[in-house]
């Protein structure tokens, strides 16, 4: 198994490209056959979603608009973590569908935080569609829309998911090794 170090950490490859690629395209047949004409905006979960978001682009067959929001979360001493818009849409969501383009959901804190955000923004309406999801670690009742693959309770980087920002060009995803 193919092994790689990022900072002091080993991570062994765990899903190759091919297969990454194969959930995004699926992923963008089903969002454009949800979107059902109407022209959508992308949102896309900034550092982390990039990656998956260009991939979708190209694979997505109709008209689209891309957007782009990052979230900063406070670590700080409590375990729950203040959160606040490090980049807001810029795009009028007003009225429009809306598709939030992150790259995994884990516990969900991030997501119930961006939508509760979005809604001043009035979109007629938000649906999350994630490339990667843990349910063991998932502590929301909000339904998730569209899920690429999900894995076990493991730290994965790669495909732009990063340890300490380093991983995000990587290929293919590894997952730490035990
Ligand atoms: P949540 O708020 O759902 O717990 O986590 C959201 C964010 O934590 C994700 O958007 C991502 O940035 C980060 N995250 C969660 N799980 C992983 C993981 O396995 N690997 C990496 N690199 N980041 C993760
Ligand atoms: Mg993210």
């Amino acid at each position: 198994m193919e092994q790689i170090k990022l900072h002091d950490k080993v991570f062994e490859r765990y899903i190759p490209h091919a297969q990454i690629l194969e959930a995004v395209q699926e992923l963008a047949g089903r969002v454009y056959e949800d979107a059902n004409g109407r022209q959508p905006v992308f949102l896309v979960v900034l550092k982390g979603g990039m990656v998956f978001a260009t991939d979708f682009a190209k694979h997505y067959p109709g008209d689209m608009i891309l957007d782009f929001i990052r979230v900063k979360s406070y670590s700080g001493t409590r375990s729950t973590g203040r959160m606040e818009w490090l980049i807001e849409p810029s795009e009028n969501l007003e009225g429009r569908p809306v598709y939030l383009l992150e790259d995994i959901v884990d516990t969900g804190n991030t997501l119930a935080f961006m939508l509760d955000r979005l809604a001043a923004y009035k979109p007629a309406y938000v649906k999350i569609v994630s490339l990667f999801h843990k349910p063991e670690a998932y502590h929301k009742d909000i339904p998730l829309d569209f899920v690429g693959i999900e894995i076990p309770n493991k730290f994965i980087v790669g495909y732009g998911l990063d340890y300490d920002e380093l991983g995000r060009n990587l290929k293919d995803v590894y997952q730490l090794k035990a």
